[in-house]
């Protein structure tokens, strides 16, 4: 046998399972197409890489979908807390910013990619780049795995092969065609974390424009609520973009129609708002109601309010009626759009869908079908919200299988 484990995947969670299980003494080798490691995860956060979540469990089980209660035990072996002094006593500072989100304090993914790569070295881990894995099988002994370049014979093997979005990274979906021949489900493959589609031109002046302090609202037909969050939103052409409307995205089913409620203002109830506006209008009574609005909204927002509203811009603070100014109050607290879809892979951040969750003991992240094979990171069918929650889900589960096999 040539390894005791391999783990086919050099992303976050196969480095860390890697790394975990050299540490425990065994003889292991990760295998990456790539020839550098992590280049999904140099992308993350804008090349920032947000990589977790400042909260307890319970959030990132509650952030994470279709069943964040699989990761219990993944997350209470390696919790966000402790990811973080793990990265801290590796020399990797840290930072929390607005929503709890982590990033290195240098604002520079290579330094996270860094320190799991320093770490899989320093506990004697065999480094295999540029070598795609083109095939694995298992028998009676263990596990054989053809690659491009060698036969490789393993008594375990950690599947860490990713999603299929950003296909360019390397995560191209080969590790669910193997899991697959081994008798695995795989749940359907959908596009996660992309760009709501509205059509509602109204916006389209404003595209661009990064509202950084709102809260949406997305309800289907029936009213019910589906998400609500305060955070950025991006408008973008026909449509909006940014953490939240990426968030609201994992709710909204292709072919199926939704409405997104926008807060401009969630600072403000009505009452303070109305207030606040009545005091604008009185004080600034003599100038155009585009310039006060100004100081509500950003430069780009103001035509297509005046839009929304109906009202004109042009009159004076002290030509608006109490009725115009309780109609800019309520279009501030809330405009709807009518979402008509969400868009595809081409801009998919993450990959819903994945292996079966039911056929993978969650204590263990190991298969109930095949023993010694297991899986960690975002093969899995758990997929979670933007603010950390993916790449968390991807170092527990790294850290869990890892520690078991
Ligand atoms: C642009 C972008 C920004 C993101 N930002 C964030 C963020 O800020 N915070 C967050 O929590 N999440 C973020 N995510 C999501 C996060 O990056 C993923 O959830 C995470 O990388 C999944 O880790 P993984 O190890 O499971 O898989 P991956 O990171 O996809 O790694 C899988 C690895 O397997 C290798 N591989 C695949 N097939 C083979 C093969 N046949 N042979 C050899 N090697 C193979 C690939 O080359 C790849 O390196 C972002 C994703 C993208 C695309």
């Amino acid at each position: 046998m040539d390894y005791s484990v391999v783990v086919i995947g050099g992303g976050p969670a196969g480095m860390m399972a890697a790394g975990v299980s050299a540490e425990k003494g065994h003889r292991v080798a990760i295998v990456e197409r790539n020839k550098v490691f992590g280049r999904k995860l140099l992308l993350t956060g804008k090349g920032r890489c947000n990589l977790t979540n400042h909260t307890d469990i319970e959030n990132h089980v509650n952030n994470l979908f279709p069943q964040g209660k699989f990761l219990y035990s993944a997350l209470n072996l390696f919790p966000p807390a402790a990811m973080m002094k793990w990265f801290e006593e590796r020399g990797v500072n840290l930072k929390v910013e607005r929503g709890q989100r982590v990033f290195p304090a240098n604002d520079d993914s290579h330094s996270i990619r860094d320190a799991m790569v320093e770490y899989m070295k320093n506990n004697g881990v065999e480094l295999k780049p540029l070598q795609k894995v083109l095939e694995c099988q298992v028998n009676e002994n263990g596990f054989l795995i053809n690659t491009d370049k060698e036969k490789i014979r393993t008594e375990k093997l950690i599947l860490a092969t990713g999603g299929c979005s950003y296909p360019q990274t390397g995560s191209q979906g080969d590790g669910y065609g193997w899991a697959e021949k081994f008798g695995h489900k795989i749940e359907k493959l959908e596009p996660g974390l992309v760009p709501l589609i509205s059509k509602k031109r109204i916006l389209n002046e404003a595209r661009g424009l990064l509202l950084k302090n709102v809260k949406i609202r997305l309800k289907d037909r029936k009213e019910n609520r589906l998400y609500e969050e305060l955070g950025e939103l991006e408008i973008i052409e026909n449509g909006f973009s940014g953490a939240l409307a990426l968030s609201a995205s994992l709710f909204v089913k292709k072919g199926e129609n939704f409405f997104l409620g926008i807060d401009l203002k969630p600072g403000l109830d009505h009452k303070k708002l109305d207030l606040r506006l009545q005091r604008d209008l009185e004080e600034r009574s003599n100038e155009s109601l585009e310039k006060i609005m100004g100081g509500l909204l950003p430069a780009k927002m103001i035509s297509p309010f005046e839009k929304i509203t109906g009202l004109d811009f042009k009159k004076s603070g002290h030509e608006i009626s109490r009725e115009e100014r309780k109609k800019i109050g309520e279009n501030l607290k809330k405009i709807s759009f009518l979402i008509e879809g969400k868009k595809d892979w081409d801009e998919a951040i993450i990959t819903m869908g994945g292996i079966n969750c039911e056929e993978i003991i969650p204590k263990t992240m190991e298969s109930k079908i095949i023993p010694g094979l297991f899986f960690a990171g975002e093969i899995i069918n758990v997929h979670g919200l933007t603010g950390g929650y993916n790449l968390q889900a991807a170092f527990s589960t790294g850290f869990l299988a890892g520690s078991n096999c």
